[in-house]
């Protein structure tokens, strides 16, 4: 793939790396490419973070045909740049392209371009401990037409975020909301795809859930409303009785890769991992009869998040001593020393940025 490079003459001051939260500092440049049918993906280019100028017609606009990744560059403790499995988001848009009807983009194109652009934008990697470069890849469906088809043209887009430590002292549990009147999604629908309307979808149960002081929703199958399914943005995992316990992926699941990578750790350590169905009620039993050890989620905006509550309609259950629990603190050190390259890589799962 050749990327024309045009940097910016007016680079802006980096940030106050104190203060970066989430999502709302952007780098001073973007990779852009399009999608023409019959020419295919073309005209890769590095521009400055600029805004897009599209016709309203546009047609994700109107029917939602768009998506997205998330992953992240660490500067590394030997001052190298890393990714984390950058291979597996390029796998996981081609399932949600597909899904979508968005054409195919090659896996070493998503990855050369995530690449080019972190390489160019470097010096915008926070270096404080916990803080990342969040990256944003996205397409999105731009044909200027209100009919519903499957637009013929396409942006890719891959955006630039320095992100702050997700937390700022220690590993604290949150409180989920166990969500039993609406759901995300069905099996035959997109839920194991990475789209906005996936988002959309939920915004109404997180509301809900914050207005009662929970940080998190919880979602159940959407069929019977029984089965434990995932948390907002992030995959849940269950330690009980000693077993490692997440959801099967049933395709109305995100396949994280946290969440591979958690079960391939688990497994390497000797631990038992179970992949399957569990429903709410097997988890209260659990909860009530004292085998419930840790609950965590898994993402990678926090890596591992440990929940210390969780709300099931009138009953609040908490789960452990409302610190974070071993299994819980030694995964997140494993996965977060590969990330940052203080740990040996075993797997293979660091890629440099040269
Ligand atoms: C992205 C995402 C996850 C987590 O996936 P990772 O690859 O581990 O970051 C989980 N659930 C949903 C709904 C997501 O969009």
């Amino acid at each position: 793939m050749n990327i024309s490079i045009t940097k910016t003459t007016s680079p802006k001051a980096k940030p106050d790396q104190n203060n970066l939260g989430f999502g709302k500092i952007f780098t001073d440049h973007m990779f852009m490419m399009d999608y023409t049918e019959g020419q295919g993906w073309h005209d890769a280019r590095i521009v400055p973070y600029q805004n897009l100028s599209m016709a309203p017609s546009a047609m994700v606009f109107h029917y939602g045909q768009e998506m997205f990744e998330g992953l992240k560059a660490y500067n590394g403790a030997d001052g190298k740049v890393y990714l984390f499995r950058p291979d597996m988001n390029a796998k996981r848009t081609n399932a949600t392209n597909e899904r979508l009807c968005i054409p195919e983009l090659p896996e070493e194109y998503f990855v050369e371009a995530v690449k080019a652009v972190v390489s160019i934008d470097r010096d915008w990697i926070p270096t404080a401990s916990g803080t990342s470069l969040y990256i944003r890849p996205f397409i999105i469906a731009t044909d200027e037409f209100l009919g519903v088809a499957p637009s013929k043209t396409y942006k890719f887009i891959v955006i630039l975020s320095p992100s702050g430590a997700y937390y700022k002292s220690g590993l604290a549990p949150v409180g989920i909301w166990i969500e039993d009147e609406y759901v995300r999604a069905v099996r035959g629908g997109m839920g194991f795809a990475k789209t906005g309307g996936n988002y959309a979808v939920s915004l109404a149960g997180q509301v809900k859930a914050h207005n009662d002081g929970y940080s998190q929703v919880l979602w159940l199958d959407g069929v019977e409303r029984k089965y434990i399914e995932e948390v907002g943005a992030m995959n849940i995992f269950f330690k009980i009785n000693g077993k490692i316990i997440t959801p099967m992926l049933n395709g109305s699941i995100l396949p994280g890769i946290t969440r591979r990578s958690v079960i391939e750790l688990c497994k390497s350590w000797g631990l038992d991992v179970e992949e399957r169905k569990i429903s709410v009620d097997e988890l209260i039993e659990a909860s009530q009869n004292g085998t419930l050890e840790e609950v965590f989620g898994t993402g990678t905006a926090a890596v591992i998040s440990p929940v210390g509550k969780l709300r099931y309609k009138d009953d609040v259950f908490t789960i452990g001593d409302g610190s974070i629990g071993e299994t819980s603190q030694k995964i997140y050190d494993a996965i977060t020393g590969i990330q940052t390259g203080t740990a040996p890589d075993p797997f293979g799962w660091r890629v440099e940025v040269e």
